[in-house]
């Protein structure tokens, strides 16, 4: 064969023209496009269905593959690991067994990385480019949930598949070629430094506040379960007077108004009312009512958030001041929103420990088995025995494919 074609190898015995020029032109989605070099003949073949794990990595494990790929600094102590997870990790996403989930807690960290375009394209590229639904939208969806189930008086049920929040191409085969779009979204930097800061300072007091009181786990559990309610209300009466009296100065902090996400479950919620013939002014009396429901802390992300910081609570009044940083918050909410629905959490060494302390380990459940650097072995294990499950079909499709062999 000389000169260029678009099909490209291996090549196979084509049936029409009996040449050996039967190459691939496209794969993706469910289908493998071959076409004859000689004579055009064009064939589908459909691919083997898919059924891929979800593994999300925290933003230090990106960080980490990315800079084993551009040769940058590499953890202390966890150097080999960062290579062999690396060669590992694209063995099972080209294999169609994995895909490593991006969400919005990625990308608002991704923003304050250095160089935010590329780890983008990390996800995309290296991860199988699947997103998650933004972590606020999965507590609405189980909220709601709830509120079904409350204005019903039935009994709540919260599907945790993970196709309820994946998007659905999740199953799909990856292109052979990949093209991504590359967004800059550098210039939301500052912002997301700004209320980084401003959250880790109310963290802080809050902290001061545990020592000072000597809380416990079980005081602290309780006053996160019976906030709830309390806050709910507070921040729909603070968000309603930010949007009665804007500050003329300031028109765009409507915009960034704390308050957006109340408003979205009270709209959400009238909804639900309005769908079951609940007359308009009756609707916040019953939305007050569902707010105070003693079941709120049997919500999946209600429930993993009060339970973590209670056990944050109790490592802060034990002297371990330090466990709040700025990144907890964004640990917290990465495990209670997603924990119930991926298969595996690569996080932080620290919630991955606060998650095997009682009663954490018996009276939390969730799907995801739980990894950190300090159980990096059990990783490699655990993408080993992904990788030693793929089908032989499925793996001969990806040889062809993707070249891996
Ligand atoms: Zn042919």
């Amino acid at each position: 064969m000389s000169g260029f074609t678009w099909e490209r190898g291996p090549f196979t015995r084509c049936a029409k023209c009996g040449q050996t020029t039967m190459g691939i032109l496209s794969a993706g989605g469910q289908l493998l496009t071959k076409r004859c070099t000689n004579c055009r003949a064009t064939v589908q073949i459909p691919l083997p269905e898919l059924d891929k794990k979800a593994i999300y990595l925290d933003q230090f494990m990106f960080s980490m593959i990315y800079n084993v790929k551009n040769e940058g600094n590499l953890p202390k102590g966890h150097e080999a690991f960062a290579k062999e997870v690396y060669t590992l990790l694209r063995r099972c996403v080209l294999l169609q067994q994995v895909f490593l989930p991006h969400s919005n807690i990625h990308h608002d960290e991704t923003t304050v990385f250095h160089s935010p375009i590329d780890l983008r394209g990390l996800y995309q590229f290296f991860g199988g480019d699947v997103s998650l639904m933004d972590s606020r939208d999965v507590e609405l969806l189980q909220d709601i949930r709830f509120a079904k189930a409350y204005f019903d008086a039935a009994e709540p049920a919260v599907s945790l598949d993970i196709d309820e929040i994946a998007d659905s191409r999740r199953n799909e085969w990856l292109p052979d070629m990949h093209v991504g779009v590359r967004a800059d979204y550098s210039q939301f930097a500052d912002h997301i430094r700004a209320v980084r800061g401003e959250v880790h300072d109310a963290m802080k007091h809050l902290a001061d506040t545990w020592i000072e009181r000597k809380a416990t786990f079980a005081d602290v559990l309780e006053s996160e379960f019976s906030a709830i309610g309390p806050t709910k209300k507070q921040a729909f009466a603070k968000w309603f007077e930010e949007v009665s009296n804007p500050d003329p100065n300031d028109p765009l902090a409507l915009l960034e108004s704390s308050g957006r996400q109340i408003y979205r479950e009270y709209r959400e919620l009238c909804h639900v009312l309005e769908d079951r013939g609940v007359d308009e002014n009756q609707q916040p009396i019953e939305i007050r009512k569902f707010w105070h429901w003693e079941r709120h802390r049997e919500i999946p992300h209600q429930r993993i958030s009060s339970y973590l910081f209670a056990a944050v609570a109790r490592r802060v009044v034990m002297g371990e001041k330090k466990i709040v940083d700025r990144g907890l918050l964004n640990d917290v909410r990465t495990i209670s929103t997603y924990a119930p629905y991926v298969n595996a959490l690569f996080i932080d060494k620290r919630c991955a420990a606060l998650l095997k302390e009682e009663p954490l380990a018996t009276e939390l459940d969730y799907k995801a088995r739980i990894f950190s650097l300090a159980d990096t072995d059990e990783f490699l294990d655990y993408l080993s025995e992904i990788e030693r499950q793929t089908s032989d079909e499925v793996r001969e499709y990806a040889a062809m494919i993707y070249g891996t062999d």
